[in-house]
């Protein structure tokens, strides 16, 4: 007898008949013998739904407000696949993060997961129950609901897993797995059948959603057999495992996009030691990510600072620059959030030179303007307009021949390092 974590998504239980189908695919492997934990997300665009009530209610709303909304969604969604079990005979209970209890540290609407207690998850299961667990929420020690960040369901599944110690946590969606690009915006995307965690975390961190990022951290950390699948098909996903037990080794594994940042610059900023810090230590206290920075040195002794945050954040930043700016003596804070981040990943980039060139070109040739540009040594991204995402994501796709199988890196002689 194995005991399984599986994760249903919001497409997966978007209405009361798919809700009722996923209790038919569970029950599967409940008659089979398994020890089952479901954990569920929202209906599909429930969240989203939400989110544009407190906006119309709050122009800024209230973080803890925030998270006590948004985790109704999974109630809704445990609750009635639970009744959905119970309907054709089965015993199973639901449980909110609280009830679990599912501890996360304060930071509301993306907290983190300090504590998972597994007793009466296990108390359940021993009695022969199909356990559900609400995706995406917790709670604070002292009692406050907690969301974990767009997606984090994925994140509850695996750190569950993980907790519990099961054989297996198997994270089912509306594709068959993890492909080389979105398969929703090119159809010559590849599915992937091995990655190694440290790919999927920096696809997951570039904007490959079909994994939240901290969901693959945990299943890195812990070793948890990770299976990405989709729930309308019986096909094979993909396995995320360590690097060791991957045979293909590919120049370049994916392209992802990532529509969810936005751009700020503040202008003429004064260009003195210690501004760089007077900008963003506040936002840092704020909890607000920034991601790519870049300091131009304009006329005199006068700078333009800019930066991507979340665009989830983008109010609540500009709202802080606007009284920022005054007090450092810049001139104004502007900002689009018409912008997405478009990225080549993979671990044979390590030592091989002309990938970053070879992208620019691609792009250039496609009339797509640069607007910002990072690397690392298994990425490289570049800041565009939003309007070219999928024009972007193909030519790359095809470009770095993606579609094909197999491609081994080119033999090469590595590209001497420069600290060596
Ligand atoms: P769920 O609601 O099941 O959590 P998500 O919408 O969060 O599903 O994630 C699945 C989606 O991720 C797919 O429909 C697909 O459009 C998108 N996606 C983006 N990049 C990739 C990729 N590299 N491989 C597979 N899916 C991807
Ligand atoms: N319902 C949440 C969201 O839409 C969590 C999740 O689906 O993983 O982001
Ligand atoms: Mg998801």
């Amino acid at each position: 007898m194995s005991l399984i974590v599986q994760k249903f998504g919001g497409t997966s239980v978007g209405n009361t008949d798919k809700i009722k189908a996923v209790a038919e695919r569970v029950l599967k492997y409940k008659q089979q013998g398994h020890q089952m934990v479901v954990v569920l997300s929202a209906m599909s665009g429930v969240t989203d739904q939400l989110t544009g009530y407190a906006k119309a209610v709050q122009k800024v709303p209230a973080l803890r407000e925030m998270d006590m909304l948004l985790s109704t969604g999974e109630q809704v969604t445990i609750s009635l696949f639970t009744m959905a079990l119970k309907e054709v005979g089965y015993d199973a209970i639901s449980l909110l993060g609280d009830q679990v209890s599912i501890t996360t540290d304060e930071m509301h609407t993306r907290a983190r997961i300090k504590k998972i207690d597994t007793e009466l998850i296990r108390k359940h299961l021993d009695e022969g129950k199909i356990v559900t667990v609400a995706g995406f929420q917790g709670v604070t020690v002292d009692g406050d609901i907690t969301t974990l960040g767009r997606g984090g369901s994925d994140t509850t599944a695996v750190a569950l897993a993980a907790a519990l110690k099961a054989d297996a946590c198997e994270i089912f969606t509306d594709v068959n797995g993890v492909y080389t690009t979105d398969p929703n915006i090119c159809k010559a995307a590849r599915k992937i059948d091995r990655i190694s965690y440290d790919e999927m975390l920096e696809l997951a961190s570039l904007g490959a959603k079909v994994l939240d990022i901290r969901s693959v951290g945990f299943a890195k950390r812990y070793k948890v057999p990770l299976h990405v699948r989709s729930t309308f098909t019986e096909t094979e996903g993909t396995w995320v495992v360590e690097e060791e037990k991957i045979m293909e080794s590919m120049l370049v594994s994916g392209v992802t996009y990532n529509k969810k940042e936005a751009r700020i610059t503040i202008k003429n900023v004064p260009d003195q030691p210690g501004i760089a810090a007077k900008i963003f230590l506040p936002i840092s206290d704020a909890g607000i990510v920034v991601d790519m920075i870049i300091q131009n040195t304009t006329t005199g002794d006068m700078t333009d600072m800019t930066f991507t945050v979340i665009k989830s954040d983008y109010d609540r930043a500009m709202v802080l620059l606007e009284k920022l700016v005054k007090e450092i003596g810049a001139e104004c804070v502007t900002g689009s959030e018409d912008i997405a981040k478009i990225s080549i990943v993979g671990v044979g980039m390590r030592n091989h030179s002309g990938i970053a060139s070879t992208m620019f070109h691609i792009l250039s040739k496609e009339g797509i303007n640069i607007l910002m540009i990072s690397t690392s040594e298994i990425k490289v991204s570049c800041i565009v307009e939003e309007k070219y995402t999928e024009l972007a994501v193909r030519a790359l796709h095809e470009a770095f021949a993606l579609d094909k199988a197999n491609l081994p890196i080119e033999e090469k002689e590595p590209v001497p390092s420069n600290e060596e």
